[in-house]
Parts: structure tokens; sequence; C-alpha cells
């Protein structure tokens, strides 16, 4: 776990910035859930069998002995929300956005942390439409374009549904039958086998390369959905490669599954997919629903190694500066005043020395200073000069706010 310390923050903000704008601009409306929730939510929404429920989960008891987990995702909570708080009444679907932290219990390295952040879109409720599969494609799309990653690769699949993925997941076990997989996928043949396609052991590499795909054991209507899924995206413009070792780690997505990443690194900055067996596996009425994630740390790690400038917020703003202790005692009051007309103003109040003063608003980036002396206490004036140039003017403090928001060129 790391910190986010000040001079991250550029980023981070323009991050949630974004966020919240394409939220907007799509219909989609906020949601947040508890960092903690009951362990078998995860247990039984992401799969007892997944690698994160398995090894990645932060649990611990609580006094009543009940069994939490810190999320280490967010699927399975806004689910919870959805059945828990009646919303299949709302008109559907139901669109949904959400950021914040998860925890996962992994072995921490560049991109891979132990309390990461993820910003993601679901679409829950109404019709299992093939629309809404590639909207959400779209929206995770335009969300890296927005923060200007490059070379950005949608990488996509489909794992077909109830009828067609046993068949399928048979078909994979006979071809894995006396071949020198690793362990783990020997284990995974065993409980889990569509897991095999993720392995990233050496030895496997060519076994996987020859294994039958799900795209040709898909049925009728799993193949009709995808095939809509593909025509929408063309339509919208939105390049993407077939992938048909793209099972994605999480046991509840069935059909459309999907990955982003920047071409020459193997990182995903984000993924998603349809998840219709999921409400009812949380105990709800059977409904369809799809969406994304898009882990933050990494567009953020993206940003930095691409060379991204995130333009600064260019608001303009003052410094306070005060000489003795009556200036300092008004001083405050005039500074609320600024304040509550909208300007920026900042401040060292604790520092004496009008050097030292000057010194720390050049250091801030301020455009004025606002001198205020023991003179001018006495006269009901102010001095605002222009860092830029160093001039200067005196203005009665009945007439400051209107002469700072000139020169700050607030509300023009
Ligand atoms: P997932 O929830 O596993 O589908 O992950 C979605 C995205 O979250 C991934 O593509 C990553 O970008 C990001 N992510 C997942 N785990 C981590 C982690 N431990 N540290 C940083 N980012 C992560």
């Amino acid at each position: 776990m790391r910190d986010l310390l000040p001079k991250d923050q550029r980023v981070w903000e323009k991050l949630r910035a974004v966020t919240r704008e394409l939220g907007e601009a799509y219909g989609f409306e906020r949601i947040d859930t508890p960092l903690v929730e009951a362990s078998a939510l995860f247990e039984r929404g992401m799969g007892e069998t997944s690698d994160v429920v398995e090894k990645q989960m932060f649990s611990l008891k609580a006094k009543d002995e009940s069994a939490l987990t810190l999320r280490p995702e967010f699927t399975a909570p806004v689910v919870r929300a959805y059945i828990q708080h009646g919303m299949s009444h709302l008109p559907q679907p139901v669109k949904v956005y959400y950021i914040g932290s998860l925890y996962r219990h992994e072995q921490p390295q560049e991109g891979r942390y132990r309390e990461f952040y993820q910003n993601g879109f679901e679409i829950l409720g109404g019709e299992s439409d093939p629309i809404y599969d590639a909207q959400m494609i779209m929206v995770a799309y335009r969300f890296l374009e927005e923060m200007k990653i490059q070379k950005l690769s949608v990488q996509l699949n489909s794992i077909g549904c109830k009828q067609c993925r046993p068949l399928y997941r048979k078909k994979l076990v006979d071809y894995y039958k006396g071949k020198p997989a690793c362990r783990t996928c020997k284990r995974r043949l065993l409980i889990n086998p569509l897991r095999v396609l993720d392995c990233k052991e050496k030895e496997c590499e060519l076994i996987k390369k020859g294994a039958p795909s799900m795209i040709d054991s898909l049925c009728v209507l799993c193949r009709g959905h995808f095939k809509l899924v593909l025509e929408y995206l063309d339509e919208v413009k939105v390049p993407y490669i077939l992938n048909a070792q793209l099972v994605r780690g999480l046991d509840y997505y069935n059909r459309t599954v999907f990955e982003i990443v920047t071409e020459g690194s193997d990182m995903a900055l984000g993924g998603g997919g349809r998840y219709d067996y999921l409400m009812e596996l949380l105990g709800g009425k059977s409904a369809p629903a799809v969406g994304f994630a898009l882990g933050l740390d990494r567009i953020a790690l993206m940003i930095d190694r691409q060379g991204i400038a995130t333009e600064e917020r260019k608001a303009k703003k003052a410094f306070f500066v005060n000489i003795g202790d009556l200036a300092k005692k008004k001083g405050l009051g005039l500074i609320e005043s600024l304040r509550r007309a909208g300007v920026r103003v900042e401040e060292s109040l604790g520092k004496e020395s009008l050097k030292g003063q000057l010194a720390t608003a050049d250091k801030r980036g301020a455009d004025i200073a606002l001198i205020f002396g023991q003179m001018e206490a006495f006269e009901e004036s102010i001095i605002i000069r222009d860092l830029k140039t160093g001039a200067q003017e005196t203005v009665l403090l009945i007439k400051m706010v209107d002469a700072v928001k000139r020169k700050l060129h607030i509300n023009e």
C-alpha cells in the first residue's frame, strides 16, 4: 500500500474528474459501497476457486465473530446494493459508476499493489442486449482516450453461456489430457478448466497456443450476440483484436469479456464483460448485467511512462502577506471575504518577515501578493503587488475584493 502525495494529485484529480464527466455524459449515476463487506459476498460472487478468493483477500473477524473482507472488487458489492435496495423496481437498466480503493494481498510490484484504485461502470437489469456490451467497451476506451493514453488495444472474446460453455470445457480438458502442463494448470483442469488459458508459465505457452477456441464452440445465440457486439464496435470505430485466450480471472462472466492493454506491455489497464448470472447467484431475481473496471494506478503509471502532460488547472491566485499583530488579526477576516468572493488566497500567516512571506508566495506560484502592514491596517487600505511585473498599487479595503477580482480576471 502506498501514499498518493500532493505532488501526485494533479493526475489523480484528472482521473477523478474525467470519471465524473464521462459518467454524466453517458447517463450513469454515482454509487458508493462500503469498504468492508461480508466475506461470503466475494466467496459466492467471485467463486471460491478464483485466485482472489483463494489467495488475495484481506479478511478479518469482527468482535461478533462475523467474517468480513476489505473489498477486492466492486461488482459484487454493486450487485448486492442493487438487490438490497430493490433497484429492479427503478426504470431498467440501472446505470451506475463508481471510483474507489480495493484491497488484494498480491505480490507487490510495479503496477500491482495491495491497495489500488479503480473506476468502473455497470449496466444492471433490462435486456441482455449486445448494444450494452459495445457501449461499455466504448466508454472504457473513451476514458483512456480522454486521458491521452497511446497505443490502446482492446482484446475481446466470448466465453459463452451455460449451454455452450460445458461442451467447450470438456473439449479443453480432453485436449490437455496427457500434455505436460504445469502443476497449477493440472489443478485448474480439475476445478476450473477455463483458467488454464490464463496461465503465464513458459511450459504451458505452446500447449495453450494449440488449444481449441471458445469462439468456435459458441452456441447459436452466443454467436449471434458476439457478432452484434463486433458490428456495434465497428459502427463507433472502436478498434479491437479477438483474443481466444482471454477468459479473465473472475468466475462470474458470460459471453463478452474484454481487456484493454497498451501495445508492447502486458499490463492490462482494465477489463470487464457480461455477467448475467451474478444477480441470481447473489440471491436476487435473475437479471442481466454488463460492466467494466479500469485500474487507475496503472493508468497513472502509463501517463508518466508515456510522458503525457496533464495540464495544471490555471486558476489564478493571490497570496496574503501580513506584517505586525494588528494586520495579522484583521487579516483573517479579509482573507475570508476574498474566499467568499471566489478568490483563491494562500498565506503563510505564521511567518513574520515580509521577505519570508514573499518568498513563499513565489514558490507557490501566486500571481499577486496582497501586502497588509501596520500602516495599511490603520489607513484601512492594502497594497496589491503584481508578482510578475513588480508593479504595485494601494487600494482602500472597501474596494479590495473588486480590485483583486479584476486583477485576477475572475468572473470576466
Ligand atoms: P480486475 O478487477 O482483476 O478485473 O482488474 C481490473 C483492472 O484493475 C486491471 O486491469 C488492472 O488495471 C487493475 N488492477 C487489478 N489488480 C491490481 C493491483 N493489485 N494493483 C493495481 N491495479 C490492479
